[in-house]
C-alpha cells in the first residue's frame, strides 16, 4: 500500500467516539486506519500527531463570499475567504449563489462558478437561491442535475426584489417533495418587520437610539412567526424544509415540537447567536455586529445549546458576509444602511469547541457532528465530506486539546479588519488542515495553494 502521508499518534474523533490510530492518506483519500501504518509505508510524509484530535475538517454550508452589496462587494472574496476556513480548521463551503434581476437560478450559479474557480483554496458547493417562484421553480431539475439540490428563498428582502411570499414557499416545498430537494428559507415576518421598522423611521429615534435600534425592530416574533408559518407549509406540502440561522430559543422550541410530530423540518443555528448577545449594540462600535437575524439573549444562546445537545439544531455555521469596518460605516449613524453580516469562517469552530467542549454545553463528539458530520449529511455531501473513513475524502482537521490562541485580526486571513471575537482566547484552531490529501494549514499558517479547492457535487439532501 502506497501512502504519501501518514498522520501518527493522534486520537481520531467521530461521532461515534475516540480511537487512538495512525491514519494513512494516499492522492486525494483516506486510504488506511490502524496502527504503525509508518512502518509499512517509510517514505511518506509523517505529521505527528501525538496529543492532539484529528478531526474531519469543518463544513460550513452558509456563507456568502464575494457577494456583491452596492457599488461594491463583500470583503472576503473566495481567496481570502477560503484561506480564513482553511485556517479555521474547514474545508468544505457552501454559499448562495443568488440570482439579480432577470437572470435565472442557473445564471446565478454560473456566476458563482467564475467566483470561485481557480482561486478558492478549500472545496465548494452551492446553494440555488429563489426570487421568483414562477420563473425559477422550473429550473429546479436542471439545478439537481448540476450537484445542487438545495434552494433557498427569504421571506423578508423585498426591497432587494428577493422575498418569497407564502404562495412561493407553498410552490416551491411541493416542488421540492417531488424532487427530492430540500428548501432552504431565511425566516422573518416581513411585513410586521416594515411595520416596526416605520415607526422608527425618523432623525430623531436614528439619533437616540444608534445601532439598538436594529434589535429594537426586531422582537423575538418577527422570527418566531416566520418560522411558525414556514413549518406549517412545510407540514401540509411534506417537503423538505431547512430554517438557516436560527437565533431565538421560542424559534427552537418550535422547530422540536414540529419535529415530534414528524414534521420534515432541520434547522441551523450560527456561531454568533451561541456566544453574543444584543449587549453588544450597545458598543461605540456596535453597529460592525448588525446582522440579520441579529443576536438576541443570553437565555437564547442557552436554549439553542441545548437545541444542539437534543439534535433540534442538525448543525452550526456561520453566516459569514464580511465588510471592513469602512464599509460599516457607510452607516453613519443610521441604523438601517449597516451593511449586514459579519465574519466567522477562521473562528467557527474555535467558538463551538471552547464554548461548547471545554465549557462542557456538548462533548467532543457533538461538537464534531455539528460542526463536521452533520452539515455534510444534511446538505447531501457525506460520507465524501464530513467523515474519517477509508475511500472519503481526506479531510482533517488537526486540534489542541487545550492551547488557546488570543483572537486577533491582524494575524488572520480575513480580510475583514475586525473580529467579533477580537481578544478572546480561543482553542481549537486548527494546528494542521488538509484538504483532500494537501497540507494546507502548518503551525497555524495557512500554507495552501489558489485554486486547490473544486467544486462539491450535491446529493439526497435532507438526512440527519
Ligand atoms: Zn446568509
Amino acid at each position: 500500500m502506497k501512502l504519501d502521508t501518514i498522520i501518527t499518534g493522534g486520537t481520531l474523533v467521530t461521532t461515534s467516539g475516540r480511537t487512538r490510530a495512525d491514519l494513512g492518506i494516499g492522492g486525494e483519500k483516506i486510504v488506511a486506519i490502524g496502527r504503525n501504518l509508518a512502518s509499512v509505508s517509510k517514505d511518506a510524509r509523517i505529521i505527528d500527531a501525538k496529543g492532539l484530535y484529528v478531526i474531519p475538517a469543518g463544513v460550513d454550508v452558509h456563507v456568502h463570499l464575494d457577494l456583491p452589496f452596492m457599488d461594491s462587494n463583500s470583503s472576503d472574496d473566495y481567496n481570502t475567504g477560503t484561506r480564513a476556513a482553511a485556517r479555521g480548521g474547514i474545508t468544505t463551503v457552501v454559499d448562495f449563489a443568488i440570482p439579480y434581476g432577470e437572470e435565472t437560478m442557473n445564471q446565478a450559479v454560473d456566476n458563482w462558478f467564475k467566483k470561485a474557480e481557480g482561486i478558492a483554496c478549500v472545496d465548494y458547493g452551492f446553494h440555488g437561491t429563489i426570487t421568483n417562484h414562477r420563473r425559477h421553480l422550473p429550473e429546479l431539475p436542471r439545478l439537481i442535475e448540476r450537484g445542487i439540490p438545495t434552494a433557498k428563498e427569504f421571506m423578508i428582502y423585498a426591497n432587494m426584489g428577493w422575498q418569497s411570499d407564502d404562495d412561493g414557499i407553498f410552490a416551491a416545498l411541493e416542488e421540492c417533495r417531488r424532487l427530492g430537494a430540500m428548501l432552504m428559507i431565511h425566516a422573518e415576518s416581513s411585513s410586521v418587520l416594515s411595520l416596526l421598522t416605520s415607526r422608527v423611521d425618523n432623525p430623531e429615534d436614528k439619533k437616540k437610539y444608534g445601532a439598538r435600534l436594529h434589535t429594537m425592530t426586531r422582537p423575538h416574533y418577527v422570527e418566531t412567526e416566520a418560522v411558525q408559518r414556514a413549518i406549517k407549509w412545510c407540514e401540509v406540502t411534506g417537503g423538505k424544509l431547512f430554517i438557516v440561522h436560527l437565533s431565538t430559543g421560542p424559534g427552537a422550541d418550535l422547530v422540536k415540537e414540529a419535529q415530534g410530530r414528524g414534521v420534515n423540518v432541520l434547522a441551523e443555528t450560527c456561531a454568533h447567536y451561541l456566544v453574543l448577545d444584543d449587549s453588544v449594540f450597545g458598543r461605540k462600535d456596535g453597529h460592525l455586529f448588525a446582522c440579520q437575524p441579529q443576536v438576541k439573549t443570553k437565555a437564547d444562546q442557552k436554549r439553542l445549546w441545548q437545541g444542539l445537545r437534543e439534535n433540534t439544531l442538525c448543525n452550526v455555521s456561520t453566516d459569514t458576509c464580511t465588510f471592513t469596518t469602512r464599509q460599516k460605516s457607510i452607516w453613519n449613524g443610521d441604523y438601517s444602511k449597516i451593511p449586514m453580516g459579519m465574519p466567522g469562517l477562521e473562528t467557527l469552530l474555535p467558538i463551538v469547541y471552547t464554548h461548547g467542549v471545554l465549557k462542557r454545553q456538548l462533548t467532543l463528539e457533538q461538537f464534531v457532528r455539528k460542526c463536521c458530520t452533520d452539515p455534510a449529511k444534511v446538505m447531501g455531501m457525506y460520507p465524501r465530506k464530513g467523515s474519517l473513513e477509508v475511500g472519503t475524502d481526506a479531510d482533517i482537521a488537526i486540534i489542541h486539546p487545550t492551547r488557546r490562541i488570543k483572537v486577533d485580526w491582524h494575524k488572520m486571513e480575513t480580510n475583514a479588519d475586525w473580529s467579533p471575537y477580537q481578544d478572546w482566547e480561543l482553542a481549537g484552531f486548527a494546528e494542521t488542515t488538509l484538504c483532500r490529501g494537501a497540507v494546507i494549514v502548518e503551525d497555524y499558517k495557512f500554507t495552501g495553494q489558489n485554486g486547490h479547492g473544486c467544486f462539491v457535487p450535491r446529493k439526497n439532501p435532507g438526512n440527519q
